[in-house]
């Protein structure tokens, strides 16, 4: 039988990992004489944003990647903002742009994400990218979902046949988890807002051999609900008072988890490490 309550670290994991993407980055640079550049877009200012533009900076000093941010105004127009995109899509020097979500409502979400160019799209959510994710050929992958699957990855678990349970069916998390999690072969079930609105989700929890919540709703997750021996990785950011807690009531759910992720230091600190990973695969695409 598994250990039962061991914490799955985002951080150590990221640690691991930067050592690993910042020799790419040496490589790079001594073979092709590229410097990978990312280009980080705003729109409008969102002063909780901020944090991971910070963290974004850092991660880019500490791997010797090159960093822009560039500022644009809360009321810019679709076509200008489009106009602007496209100037990064021509720029040589920029491998990849992200551009920090949610955008103003007067441009329109769909229309952005398709006329980002493919190669360049550092979170992952071009149709194309997404098709290649569909199809099992994915080269650049949304941040969160990848930064699940590593931690995964990192608890040595086969997944193969594995009763996977993914709570949350958004588009930057449970819907590209679930074609990762499908690819290797992990049975895979997604809950959403009606699965709770029948209160079924404690049954499909139940079941998991492994769980991941994101949802955003602080401790939607009862620790007596998880299976024993289940991997739990909890991607929920929520204010709890003055604490931040997961969708996962973590001192419950770790008797009975084989590993489980904390909050803050779980998912959250391999986010922008995954954003990384994929500024240096479009470098690379560029190359090729
Ligand atoms: P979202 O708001 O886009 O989607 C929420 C999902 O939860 C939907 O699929 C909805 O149907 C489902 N849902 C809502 N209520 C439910 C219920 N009662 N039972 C079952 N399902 C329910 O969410 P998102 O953008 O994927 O974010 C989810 C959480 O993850 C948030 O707390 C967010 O802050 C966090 N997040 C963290 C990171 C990170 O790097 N750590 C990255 C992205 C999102």
């Amino acid at each position: 039988m598994n250990a039962i309550g061991q914490t799955l670290e985002g951080k150590t994991l990221a640690l691991k990992i930067k050592e690993e993407l910042k020799k790419e980055v040496a490589e790079l640079k001594e073979k092709f004489n590229c410097a990978p550049l990312l280009s980080a877009v705003q729109i409008g200012d969102n002063p909780s944003a901020e944090v991971y533009f910070k963290s974004q900076k850092k991660c880019a000093d500490e791997l010797g990647v090159l960093y822009q941010r560039h500022q644009l105004p809360a009321d810019i127009a679709q076509d200008e903002f489009f106009a602007f995109l496209d100037s990064l899509n021509k720029d040589k020097n920029v491998s990849a742009v992200f551009v920090q979500m949610p955008l103003p409502k007067q441009i329109d979400a769909r229309q952005f994400s398709g006329h980002m160019f493919p190669d360049k799209d550092a979170e992952g959510m071009h149709p194309e990218n997404l098709g290649r994710l569909f199809f099992g050929k994915a080269r650049i992958i949304p941040c969160t979902a990848a930064a699940v699957m590593e931690l995964l990855k990192s608890t040595g678990v086969n997944l193969y046949g594995k009763e996977a349970v993914i709570v949350g069916h958004s588009e930057i998390v449970g819907k590209p988890l679930s074609l990762l999690l499908l690819e290797q072969f992990a049975t895979t079930s997604v809950c959403h807002i009606a699965t709770g609105e029948r209160g079924l989700t404690q049954e499909h929890v139940g079941k998991a051999e492994v769980l991941v919540v994101a949802v955003g709703r602080a401790h939607l997750i009862k620790g007596s609900w998880i299976k024993e021996g289940a991997i739990v990785v909890d991607v929920g950011i929520n204010k709890l008072g003055d604490k931040i807690v997961g969708d996962v009531e973590f001192e419950e759910a770790a008797k009975r988890a084989s590993w489980i992720t904390p909050v803050p230091g779980g998912v959250g600190p391999l986010t922008v490490t995954m954003l990384m990973r994929n500024l240096i695969e479009a470098a690379k695409l560029k190359i090729k």
